[in-house]
């Protein structure tokens, strides 16, 4: 069957406020400021065909799309539903630039053949399920008063999330702390909700040594915590260290958020790495290559616990046994999610109330990515626009 053929890609990066949130100093992600105002920017891209189907993705970095040039030549002229060759061919053109933005496109490509199926990504993929429990994952710690400044804080908010229907909660504590405050917020929450929720920690690789991470990993297993991820400095690449981690304490590791795609995955699994494998939509090669990765960690039993909150997230465990949880966040008492610009039209959302009463979210029925994105605000609040054709 002749399948719609892409003609152009098009590319929007535009802008979004966001109120009381900052950055924070050492690697600049968003953290909590009251009376702040920071001024994000998100990429956009759309596969135009030769028929009315529009293939479009929301998510990736500026840094992701500035390699599209790099690749259009697989893309353009080529069926939306040619995916796995778009896929082999965009990975060999970039392999000296780490795979960057084949990801995006391969996103485009599912919404566009779920378009012209008239179906969801999930059911295209073989449906699962529609429904999964949901973590509430937290910013990064800060200093304000009334934010995440203090152990307590931190298990007051895990009690909050509780009462809202979280059966599950991970601490991104400060990037600057104390070993020994590092500690204390592992034991203060561990203590708090430790016996009714599952406890996540992701310092975002800032402890400075390994003896930190141990340290840190043994506070964790008297705490009893689900899983300890991307502990330190070595950047959550080194399968060596991380072998060696796992047999000085007890709470499972969850890595592979900073390795790209199938075959640095299942190296690091082999070389015994890991517990949890970390799968990323916006790292890995798009739902193509994420959905590789679940397969391959099936077979060796294992399961996938998807990066980030999001729409392709949610498509991807509709169509997975093994994984877990869906991270909702970031979460904080006082400021709302920095990942999602104001773009949905049929209230997709990922805020801290975004859960049903048992703690879930669920998948969207509409076709192909399940999202109605506002491409008036988009183009109103457009920087830069790129056309490739
Ligand atoms: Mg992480």
């Amino acid at each position: 069957m002749a399948a719609p053929i892409v003609k152009k890609v098009e590319v929007n990066e535009f802008t979004f406020e966001l109120k009381d949130i900052g950055s924070e100093p050492t690697i600049g992600i968003p953290i909590y400021e009251p009376g702040s105002t920071r001024v994000s920017s998100a990429m956009a891209v759309r596969i135009h065909t030769d028929t009315d189907i529009v293939g479009e993705y929301v998510g990736g970095s500026k840094t992701e799309y500035s390699a599209f040039p790099m690749f259009m030549r697989s893309v353009i002229g080529r069926s939306i539903l040619a995916r796995e060759a778009v896929y082999n061919d965009a990975k060999q053109a970039l392999r000296q630039h780490a795979r960057m933005g084949m990801s995006q496109v391969d996103m485009a490509l599912w919404d566009a053949a779920g378009k012209y199926f008239e179906t969801p990504i999930y059911q295209l993929l073989g449906e699962y399920r529609t429904s999964f429990p949901a973590y509430a994952s937290t910013y990064v710690g800060d200093n304000a008063k009334d934010g995440l400044s203090t152990p307590e804080a931190y298990a007051d908010f895990a009690e909050q999330c509780y009462d809202i229907g979280y059966r599950a909660y991970k601490i991104h504590p400060w990037q600057d702390a104390s070993l020994d405050k590092q500690i204390a917020v592992v034991e203060e929450v561990g203590k708090r909700v430790g016996d009714k929720m599952d406890l996540m920690l992701d310092p975002f690789c800032a402890y400075k040594t390994f003896a930190d991470a141990v340290k840190v990993g043994r506070a964790c297993d008297d705490w009893g915590y689900y899983w300890y991820e991307d502990p330190f400095k070595d950047g959550g690449v080194s399968a060596f260290a991380h072998r060696k981690l796992r047999e000085l304490i007890k709470t499972p590791l969850l890595q592979l958020e900073h390795q790209r795609g199938l075959e640095p995955h299942m190296d690091f699994i082999l070389a015994d790495g890991t517990d949890f494998v970390r799968i990323d939509q916006d790292y890995d090669g798009g739902i193509t290559g994420v959905m590789k990765i679940a397969h391959a960690s099936e077979g060796l039993g294992l399961d996938v616990e998807p990066h980030g909150p999001g729409a392709s997230r949610r498509q991807c465990m509709a169509a997975m046994r093994n994984s877990n949880y869906y991270e909702l966040g970031l979460v904080h008492p006082k400021c709302q999610n920095f990942v999602h610009a104001p773009i949905f039209l049929d209230g997709y959302n990922d805020d801290l109330e975004g859960i049903d009463e048992n703690g879930h979210v669920q998948v969207s029925d509409g076709p192909g990515m399940g999202v109605e994105l506002d491409w008036k605000y988009i183009e109103s609040h457009t920087i830069d626009h790129v056309v490739y054709e």
